[in-house]
Protein backbone atom coordinates (compact mmCIF):
# COMPACT_ATOMS: atom_id res chain seq x y z
CA UNK A 1 0.00 0.00 0.00
CA UNK A 2 1.11 3.69 -0.66
CA UNK A 3 2.41 5.81 2.04
CA UNK A 4 3.58 8.63 2.98
CA UNK A 5 7.61 8.64 2.84
CA UNK A 6 10.45 11.40 3.91
CA UNK A 7 13.59 12.28 2.13
CA UNK A 8 15.52 9.07 2.35
CA UNK A 9 18.33 11.67 3.80
CA UNK A 10 16.60 12.78 7.31
CA UNK A 11 14.88 9.28 7.78
CA UNK A 12 18.74 8.51 8.21
CA UNK A 13 19.36 11.62 10.42
CA UNK A 14 20.88 11.18 14.10
CA UNK A 15 18.85 12.53 16.57
CA UNK A 16 20.53 15.81 18.51
CA UNK A 17 20.92 14.14 21.57
CA UNK A 18 20.05 16.58 24.47
CA UNK A 19 21.52 16.59 28.14
CA UNK A 20 18.23 14.76 30.03
CA UNK A 21 16.76 16.67 33.25
CA UNK A 22 18.83 14.46 36.21
CA UNK A 23 16.22 11.82 37.28
CA UNK A 24 16.51 9.86 40.48
CA UNK A 25 19.36 10.19 42.83
CA UNK A 26 20.52 12.64 40.37
CA UNK A 27 21.01 16.00 41.68
CA UNK A 28 23.66 18.07 39.63
CA UNK A 29 23.06 18.43 35.61
CA UNK A 30 26.41 19.27 34.09
CA UNK A 31 25.53 17.97 30.63
CA UNK A 32 24.52 20.75 28.79
CA UNK A 33 26.66 23.68 29.48
CA UNK A 34 23.86 25.74 31.30
CA UNK A 35 24.49 28.86 33.11
CA UNK A 36 24.25 27.36 37.10
CA UNK A 37 22.47 31.00 38.01
CA UNK A 38 18.64 31.47 37.53
CA UNK A 39 17.57 34.45 35.87
CA UNK A 40 18.02 37.71 37.57
CA UNK A 41 14.75 39.59 39.12
CA UNK A 42 14.73 42.22 36.87
CA UNK A 43 14.46 39.87 33.44
CA UNK A 44 11.68 37.16 36.03
CA UNK A 45 9.60 40.57 36.42
CA UNK A 46 9.74 42.05 32.62
CA UNK A 47 8.88 38.65 31.68
CA UNK A 48 6.22 38.32 33.85
CA UNK A 49 5.26 41.50 32.67
CA UNK A 50 5.11 40.67 29.02
CA UNK A 51 3.42 37.73 29.97
CA UNK A 52 0.15 39.84 29.90
CA UNK A 53 0.02 40.35 26.10
CA UNK A 54 0.85 36.63 25.63
CA UNK A 55 -2.90 37.02 23.73
CA UNK A 56 -1.03 39.16 20.64
CA UNK A 57 1.51 37.99 18.44
CA UNK A 58 5.50 38.95 19.27
CA UNK A 59 6.61 41.97 16.87
CA UNK A 60 7.75 40.08 13.82
CA UNK A 61 10.64 42.06 13.02
CA UNK A 62 12.13 42.00 16.67
CA UNK A 63 13.02 45.16 16.47
CA UNK A 64 13.85 46.10 20.00
CA UNK A 65 15.71 43.11 20.37
CA UNK A 66 17.55 44.10 16.94
CA UNK A 67 18.13 47.53 18.08
CA UNK A 68 20.17 46.50 21.53
CA UNK A 69 22.12 44.09 20.13
CA UNK A 70 22.81 46.12 17.03
CA UNK A 71 24.21 49.03 19.82
CA UNK A 72 25.89 46.29 22.22
CA UNK A 73 28.08 45.36 18.98
CA UNK A 74 28.67 49.08 17.31
CA UNK A 75 26.66 47.46 13.81
CA UNK A 76 23.39 48.76 12.44
CA UNK A 77 20.02 46.80 12.88
CA UNK A 78 20.26 45.16 9.46
CA UNK A 79 23.64 43.54 10.20
CA UNK A 80 21.57 41.79 13.02
CA UNK A 81 18.78 38.30 12.77
CA UNK A 82 17.60 36.89 15.67
CA UNK A 83 16.20 33.26 15.72
CA UNK A 84 15.14 30.34 17.94
CA UNK A 85 18.26 29.74 19.83
CA UNK A 86 21.21 30.25 17.47
CA UNK A 87 20.93 26.70 16.46
CA UNK A 88 17.86 28.06 15.09
CA UNK A 89 19.83 30.92 13.33
CA UNK A 90 22.55 28.37 11.90
CA UNK A 91 19.62 26.75 10.84
CA UNK A 92 18.01 29.27 8.64
CA UNK A 93 21.67 30.44 7.13
CA UNK A 94 22.07 26.79 6.02
CA UNK A 95 18.57 26.67 4.47
CA UNK A 96 19.37 29.84 2.67
CA UNK A 97 23.10 29.11 1.81
CA UNK A 98 23.08 25.36 0.27
CA UNK A 99 21.18 22.71 -1.94
CA UNK A 100 21.96 19.28 -2.45
CA UNK A 101 25.72 18.52 -3.53
CA UNK A 102 26.91 21.56 -1.59
CA UNK A 103 29.60 20.75 1.37
CA UNK A 104 29.88 22.64 4.79
CA UNK A 105 32.93 21.70 6.26
CA UNK A 106 33.78 22.07 10.22
CA UNK A 107 35.56 20.48 12.86
CA UNK A 108 34.90 17.33 14.57
CA UNK A 109 34.68 16.56 17.24
CA UNK A 110 32.60 19.97 17.45
CA UNK A 111 29.16 20.96 18.12
CA UNK A 112 26.87 17.93 17.13
CA UNK A 113 24.16 19.78 15.24
CA UNK A 114 26.45 20.88 12.92
CA UNK A 115 26.42 17.77 10.75
CA UNK A 116 22.47 17.06 11.47
CA UNK A 117 21.57 20.76 10.33
CA UNK A 118 23.66 20.64 7.28
CA UNK A 119 21.66 17.09 6.49
CA UNK A 120 18.31 18.83 6.80
CA UNK A 121 19.52 21.58 4.86
CA UNK A 122 20.14 19.17 1.87
CA UNK A 123 23.84 19.35 1.90
CA UNK A 124 26.89 17.44 2.72
CA UNK A 125 28.55 17.43 5.77
CA UNK A 126 32.65 17.71 5.78
CA UNK A 127 33.81 17.10 9.08
CA UNK A 128 37.89 17.55 9.80
CA UNK A 129 38.98 15.60 12.82
CA UNK A 130 40.72 17.82 15.62
CA UNK A 131 44.23 17.83 16.20
CA UNK A 132 45.60 15.81 18.65
CA UNK A 133 45.38 18.60 21.24
CA UNK A 134 41.86 18.60 20.53
CA UNK A 135 41.63 21.86 18.49
CA UNK A 136 40.66 23.22 14.99
CA UNK A 137 42.93 21.36 12.28
CA UNK A 138 42.95 24.77 10.41
CA UNK A 139 45.35 23.51 7.43
CA UNK A 140 43.41 20.66 6.90
CA UNK A 141 40.46 21.95 7.26
CA UNK A 142 40.97 24.67 4.46
CA UNK A 143 42.50 21.46 2.15
CA UNK A 144 38.99 20.36 2.91
CA UNK A 145 37.16 23.20 1.12
CA UNK A 146 35.99 22.48 -2.53
CA UNK A 147 34.04 24.14 -5.44
CA UNK A 148 31.21 22.15 -3.24
CA UNK A 149 31.93 24.06 -0.30
CA UNK A 150 29.59 27.18 0.40
CA UNK A 151 30.65 27.19 4.14
CA UNK A 152 33.09 27.02 6.88
CA UNK A 153 32.01 26.50 10.57
CA UNK A 154 34.65 28.03 13.15
CA UNK A 155 33.51 26.86 16.69
CA UNK A 156 35.12 29.28 19.02
CA UNK A 157 35.70 28.33 22.10
CA UNK A 158 35.24 24.58 20.62
CA UNK A 159 32.11 22.64 22.13
CA UNK A 160 32.79 20.31 23.81
CA UNK A 161 36.74 20.34 23.79
CA UNK A 162 37.43 23.78 24.77
CA UNK A 163 40.25 25.43 22.83
CA UNK A 164 39.65 29.10 20.94
CA UNK A 165 40.30 30.31 18.26
CA UNK A 166 42.88 33.69 17.11
CA UNK A 167 42.89 36.42 15.13
CA UNK A 168 45.50 34.95 13.31
CA UNK A 169 44.30 31.62 12.72
CA UNK A 170 40.74 32.75 11.39
CA UNK A 171 42.73 35.50 8.68
CA UNK A 172 44.75 32.41 8.02
CA UNK A 173 41.12 30.71 6.99
CA UNK A 174 39.95 33.91 5.49
CA UNK A 175 42.91 34.02 3.08
CA UNK A 176 43.12 30.76 2.02
CA UNK A 177 38.91 29.76 1.20
CA UNK A 178 37.41 30.80 -1.61
CA UNK A 179 35.22 34.52 -1.49
CA UNK A 180 32.45 32.33 -2.66
CA UNK A 181 32.41 30.84 1.36
CA UNK A 182 30.85 32.05 4.02
CA UNK A 183 32.59 31.98 7.01
CA UNK A 184 30.66 31.31 10.25
CA UNK A 185 32.18 31.98 13.48
CA UNK A 186 29.96 30.33 16.54
CA UNK A 187 30.84 32.24 19.45
CA UNK A 188 28.37 30.68 21.64
CA UNK A 189 30.47 30.33 24.53
CA UNK A 190 32.91 34.11 23.81
CA UNK A 191 31.80 35.92 26.93
CA UNK A 192 34.23 32.78 29.24
CA UNK A 193 37.18 33.68 27.44
CA UNK A 194 39.95 34.40 29.12
CA UNK A 195 44.01 35.27 28.73
CA UNK A 196 44.29 34.64 25.37
CA UNK A 197 47.23 35.65 23.78
CA UNK A 198 45.54 36.64 20.17
CA UNK A 199 41.72 37.53 21.45
CA UNK A 200 39.57 37.12 18.22
CA UNK A 201 36.96 40.56 17.81
CA UNK A 202 35.26 39.14 15.64
CA UNK A 203 32.65 41.88 14.98
CA UNK A 204 35.91 43.81 13.47
CA UNK A 205 36.50 40.87 11.10
CA UNK A 206 33.15 41.20 10.11
CA UNK A 207 33.12 44.70 9.15
CA UNK A 208 36.39 43.56 6.54
CA UNK A 209 35.34 40.82 5.26
CA UNK A 210 31.44 39.98 3.36
CA UNK A 211 32.36 36.72 4.21
CA UNK A 212 32.24 36.40 7.79
CA UNK A 213 28.72 35.83 9.99
CA UNK A 214 28.74 35.64 13.43
CA UNK A 215 27.13 33.71 15.68
CA UNK A 216 25.78 34.48 19.66
CA UNK A 217 23.57 32.82 21.64
CA UNK A 218 21.45 34.20 25.07
CA UNK A 219 21.61 30.51 26.22
CA UNK A 220 25.09 30.59 27.83
CA UNK A 221 26.12 33.25 29.79
CA UNK A 222 23.21 35.33 29.74
CA UNK A 223 21.10 32.26 31.33
CA UNK A 224 18.41 32.91 29.04
CA UNK A 225 19.03 28.82 27.53
CA UNK A 226 14.92 27.83 28.49
CA UNK A 227 13.87 30.73 26.33
CA UNK A 228 15.27 29.83 22.73
CA UNK A 229 17.50 33.23 21.53
CA UNK A 230 19.94 33.38 19.83
CA UNK A 231 21.13 36.03 16.97
CA UNK A 232 23.70 36.39 13.73
CA UNK A 233 26.17 39.26 12.87
CA UNK A 234 26.69 40.05 9.21
CA UNK A 235 26.67 41.88 6.23
CA UNK A 236 22.95 43.35 5.59
CA UNK A 237 22.88 41.73 2.06
CA UNK A 238 22.95 38.34 3.78
CA UNK A 239 21.07 39.35 7.10
CA UNK A 240 18.03 40.40 4.65
CA UNK A 241 18.45 36.65 2.97
CA UNK A 242 18.79 34.86 6.17
CA UNK A 243 15.60 37.07 7.23
CA UNK A 244 13.45 35.92 4.27
CA UNK A 245 14.24 32.14 4.91
CA UNK A 246 13.06 32.40 9.16
CA UNK A 247 10.81 30.88 10.72
CA UNK A 248 7.81 33.96 10.86
CA UNK A 249 7.84 34.63 14.53
CA UNK A 250 10.57 32.13 15.31
CA UNK A 251 11.42 34.60 18.76
CA UNK A 252 8.72 34.57 20.93
CA UNK A 253 7.44 37.70 23.17
CA UNK A 254 9.24 36.68 26.34
CA UNK A 255 12.13 35.46 24.72
CA UNK A 256 12.18 39.48 23.13
CA UNK A 257 11.39 41.24 26.41
CA UNK A 258 14.30 38.88 28.29
CA UNK A 259 16.69 39.53 25.90
CA UNK A 260 16.49 42.91 26.05
CA UNK A 261 16.46 43.35 29.81
CA UNK A 262 19.29 41.18 30.00
CA UNK A 263 21.32 43.30 28.04
CA UNK A 264 20.45 46.10 30.08
CA UNK A 265 21.96 43.99 32.95
CA UNK A 266 24.81 43.12 31.56
CA UNK A 267 26.83 43.92 33.97
CA UNK A 268 25.06 42.02 36.79
CA UNK A 269 25.11 39.24 34.09
CA UNK A 270 28.69 39.43 33.08
CA UNK A 271 29.71 39.49 36.97
CA UNK A 272 28.14 35.58 37.27
CA UNK A 273 30.61 34.97 33.95
CA UNK A 274 33.47 35.57 36.15
CA UNK A 275 32.30 33.43 38.69
CA UNK A 276 31.60 30.58 36.42
CA UNK A 277 35.29 31.64 35.15
CA UNK A 278 36.77 31.70 38.47
CA UNK A 279 35.52 27.90 39.19
CA UNK A 280 36.67 26.78 36.09
CA UNK A 281 40.08 28.04 36.99
CA UNK A 282 39.87 25.73 40.12
CA UNK A 283 38.55 22.99 38.59
CA UNK A 284 41.17 22.84 35.91
CA UNK A 285 43.76 23.22 38.61
CA UNK A 286 42.80 20.74 40.44
CA UNK A 287 42.02 18.50 37.32
CA UNK A 288 45.81 18.96 36.20
CA UNK A 289 47.12 18.54 39.76
CA UNK A 290 45.41 15.17 39.62
CA UNK A 291 47.38 14.18 36.27
CA UNK A 292 44.77 14.72 34.14
CA UNK A 293 45.62 16.28 30.54
CA UNK A 294 42.97 18.51 30.14
CA UNK A 295 42.97 20.71 26.88
CA UNK A 296 42.40 24.62 27.31
CA UNK A 297 39.24 25.35 28.25
CA UNK A 298 37.84 28.67 27.42
CA UNK A 299 33.97 28.02 27.74
CA UNK A 300 31.82 27.33 30.82
CA UNK A 301 33.04 23.08 30.46
CA UNK A 302 35.78 20.88 30.70
CA UNK A 303 36.71 18.13 28.14
CA UNK A 304 38.24 14.55 29.28
CA UNK A 305 39.50 12.76 26.24
CA UNK A 306 39.53 9.30 27.67
CA UNK A 307 38.42 8.29 24.18
CA UNK A 308 36.63 5.06 24.54
CA UNK A 309 36.89 4.97 28.26
CA UNK A 310 33.94 8.09 28.09
CA UNK A 311 31.03 5.73 28.71
CA UNK A 312 32.51 4.16 31.80
CA UNK A 313 33.96 7.82 33.35
CA UNK A 314 30.12 9.60 32.47
CA UNK A 315 29.03 6.06 34.65
CA UNK A 316 31.50 7.09 37.32
CA UNK A 317 30.12 10.80 37.75
CA UNK A 318 26.42 9.34 37.24
CA UNK A 319 26.88 7.18 40.36
CA UNK A 320 27.92 10.45 42.59
CA UNK A 321 24.80 12.18 41.40
CA UNK A 322 26.09 14.44 38.65
CA UNK A 323 24.88 13.84 34.76
CA UNK A 324 27.51 14.60 32.10
CA UNK A 325 28.01 14.59 28.61
CA UNK A 326 29.73 11.63 27.06
CA UNK A 327 30.26 11.38 23.38
CA UNK A 328 30.90 7.54 22.77
CA UNK A 329 34.81 7.02 21.62
CA UNK A 330 35.48 9.98 22.50
CA UNK A 331 35.44 11.67 25.95
CA UNK A 332 33.29 13.27 28.22
CA UNK A 333 32.21 16.65 28.70
CA UNK A 334 31.51 18.51 31.76
CA UNK A 335 29.84 21.89 32.33
CA UNK A 336 31.08 24.00 35.14
CA UNK A 337 28.38 24.50 37.80
CA UNK A 338 28.39 25.77 41.59
CA UNK A 339 30.90 25.04 43.50
CA UNK A 340 29.71 22.06 45.34
CA UNK A 341 28.41 20.15 41.71
CA UNK A 342 32.37 21.21 41.16
CA UNK A 343 34.02 19.40 44.00
CA UNK A 344 32.00 16.07 43.52
CA UNK A 345 33.54 16.52 40.00
CA UNK A 346 36.73 16.72 41.57
CA UNK A 347 36.04 14.10 43.61
CA UNK A 348 35.21 11.28 40.81
CA UNK A 349 37.53 12.51 38.78
CA UNK A 350 40.27 11.68 41.31
CA UNK A 351 39.23 8.48 42.18
CA UNK A 352 39.00 7.72 38.60
CA UNK A 353 42.72 8.52 37.67
CA UNK A 354 42.97 6.14 40.94
CA UNK A 355 41.65 3.41 40.29
CA UNK A 356 43.62 3.17 36.92
CA UNK A 357 40.35 2.46 34.99
N1 LIG B 1 26.71 26.74 19.24
C1 LIG B 1 27.36 26.00 20.13
C2 LIG B 1 28.83 25.82 19.95
C3 LIG B 1 26.68 25.40 21.19
O1 LIG B 1 27.36 24.64 22.06
C4 LIG B 1 25.30 25.60 21.33
C5 LIG B 1 24.49 25.00 22.45
N2 LIG B 1 24.91 23.86 23.01
C6 LIG B 1 24.67 26.38 20.37
C7 LIG B 1 25.38 26.94 19.34
C8 LIG B 1 23.19 26.59 20.39
O2 LIG B 1 22.76 27.33 21.45
P1 LIG B 1 21.32 27.95 21.47
O3 LIG B 1 20.53 27.33 20.36
O4 LIG B 1 20.78 27.61 22.80
O5 LIG B 1 21.49 29.40 21.25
Amino acid sequence: MAKVTLRDDITALPSYVAGARPSGSLTEKLSSNENPYPPLPRVVTAVADAATDMNRYPDMAAAGVREAIAAYHGVREDQVVVGNGSVGVLETILRALTSAGDEVVFAWRSFEAYPILTQVAGATPVPVPLTAGAEHDLEAMIAAVTPRTKAVLLCTPNNPTGPALGTAQVRRVLESVPKDVLVVIDEAYVEFIRDQADPLDSVALLREDPRVVVLRTFSKAYGLAGLRVGYALGRARLIAGFQATTTPFAVNALAQTAAVESLAAQDELLARVDAVVAERTRVLAALRQQGWSIPDAQGNFVWFGVGDAAGVLATAFARAGVLVRPFAGDGVRVTIGEPEANDIVIAVAGEFLAAGA
